[in-house]
C-alpha cells in the first residue's frame, strides 16, 4: 500500500483538546431537530422499533427511487461495510480498489482470507478505472470505489465512474461509498444510485455520519438490488443494530434539510478560508469534495501530530509515497482559526 498512517504513542486527552479536527465529523450537529427527537424518543426505548425503522427506511428509498426492499439499515455504514465484506470474501477471492481509499471494507476483506490489489489512483488523485477495470480476475468478488475519496478528498467524474460501474457490475459487484457525496460541490459530482433502476449490481453507501451531524449516533444505510441484500441478510441482519432513540433521531435530521445546507455551506467557507491560508504558507493542497484537505507537510508525521496536539489541534497524519502529509478535517470556523495559527506557528 501506498500510504501509511502515523500515530501518537499515546492517546491525547481528546476533552482537553481545542480543536478535533481528525474525523471528518460534523461539528454543527446533531441539529436541534434531531436533539429533541432523541430526548422524546427515550421512553419508547422498551420497545423493539420495527415500525420506526420502517418509517425511516420509507423515507430512503422514496429519496434513492427505489424500494424498501433496495435498502438495508446498520448503525453506520461502517456496519454495511463491514458485514458486505464479510459475507462477500468468507471464501477468499480478492478485492480491487484505488491506493489511497478508506481501508475499512478491504481490511475486514483481508482478515477473512481475501487479498487486496490495489491500483494507486491518478496524478490528480481520481480513481484509474481503466487499471481498475484491467485487474479483475476470475477471483475478484468485488470492486470497491469510495467517491469522494479518503484520505485524499479528491472526486472521480460522474459521467466516467457511471459508465465503469454500468460495465464492470455485469462481471462483479461495483460498491460504491458515498460517505461524503452530500457534501460535493460542481459537476461530476452524481450519485450512483440512478444505475439500480437499471437492474445493476451496484451497492450505495450512506452515512448520516457527515451531513446530517449524527457520528454518535450511528445510523447508515446501503441500497443494492433485494437479491443482493437477501444474501447478506441470511447471515447477519440489517437495522437490528441501531437504537430507537437514534432511528427517530434520523427521522428529524433527514428532514431537516436547513440543517443540511447550512452545515454544506459553513464547510464550503471552512475550506476556502482553509485553501486561502495554506497558499499563504506555501503547502499544495488537493482540491477537496468533502469535509476534510490533506497536504503535505515537511516534518516527520509523528513530529508534527505531536507538534499540533501540544497546541490542542488533533489532526491526521500519513506517509503516501514516503512522505508526510497532514490531513485536517473543517470544524467551525474558529477551530480553523486555531489551526491555521497553530500551523503557521511550526513553519
Ligand atoms: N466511508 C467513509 C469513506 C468514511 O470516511 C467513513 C467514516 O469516516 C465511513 C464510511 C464510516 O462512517 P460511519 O460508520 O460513521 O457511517
Amino acid at each position: 500500500p501506498l500510504v501509511r498512517e502515523h500515530f501518537l504513542d499515546e492517546r491525547p486527552n481528546v476533552s482537553a483538546m481545542l480543536a478535533r479536527l481528525n474525523a471528518n465529523e460534523n461539528p454543527y450537529g446533531p441539529p436541534s431537530s434531531t436533539q429533541k427527537a432523541v430526548a422524546e424518543s427515550v421512553m419508547g426505548g422498551n420497545r423493539y422499533s420495527w415500525k420506526e425503522l420502517a418509517t425511516l427506511v420509507d423515507k430512503l428509498s422514496k429519496k434513492e427511487g427505489v424500494t424498501p426492499n433496495h435498502i438495508m439499515m446498520g448503525p453506520g455504514s461502517s456496519d454495511l461495510l463491514e458485514k458486505v465484506a464479510l459475507v462477500l470474501f468468507m471464501k477468499g477471492g480478492n478485492v480491487v480498489s484505488a491506493d489511497p481509499t478508506y481501508m475499512s471494507l478491504i481490511k475486514v476483506a483481508e482478515s477473512v482470507g481475501a487479498t487486496w490489489k490495489a491500483i494507486p489512483c491518478k496524478s490528480d488523485w481520481s480513481h484509474d478505472l481503466p487499471a481498475m477495470e484491467a485487474a479483475i480476475d476470475k477471483d475478484t468478488k468485488m470492486v470497491y470505489i469510495c467517491n469522494p475519496n479518503n484520505p485524499v478528498g479528491s472526486i472521480t467524474a460522474g459521467k466516467d465512474l457511471l459508465d465503469f460501474c454500468s460495465r464492470v457490475s455485469e462481471k462483479v459487484p461495483v460498491f460504491i461509498d458515498e460517505a461524503y457525496l452530500e457534501l460535493a460541490e460542481g459537476t461530476g459530482t452524481e450519485s450512483m444510485v440512478s444505475l439500480l433502476a437499471q437492474k445493476k449490481n451496484v451497492i450505495i453507501a450512506r452515512t448520516f455520519s457527515k451531513i446530517m451531524g449524527m457520528a454518535g449516533l450511528r445510523v447508515g444505510y446501503a441500497v443494492a438490488q433485494p437479491e443482493f441484500l437477501d444474501k447478506i441478510q441470511k447471515i447477519t441482519r440489517g437495522g437490528m443494530g441501531i437504537s430507537h432513540t437514534s432511528i427517530l433521531g434520523a427521522i428529524a435530521s433527514f428532514e431537516d434539510k436547513e440543517f443540511q445546507a447550512m452545515t454544506k455551506k459553513l464547510n464550503t467557507e471552512c475550506k476556502e478560508y482553509l485553501y486561502e491560508n495554506l497558499k499563504k504558507m506555501n503547502y499544495k493542497y488537493i482540491p477537496s469534495y468533502t469535509n476534510f484537505v490533506i497536504f503535505p507537510i515537511n516534518i516527520p508525521g509523528k513530529d508534527f501530530l505531536a507538534k499540533m496536539t501540544a497546541k490542542g489541534v488533533m489532526v491526521r497524519a500519513f506517509d503516501i509515497q514516503n512522505k508526510p502529509w497532514c490531513r485536517v478535517s473543517m470544524g467551525t470556523m474558529e477551530e480553523m482559526k486555531l489551526f491555521v495559527k497553530s500551523l503557521g506557528e511550526l513553519s
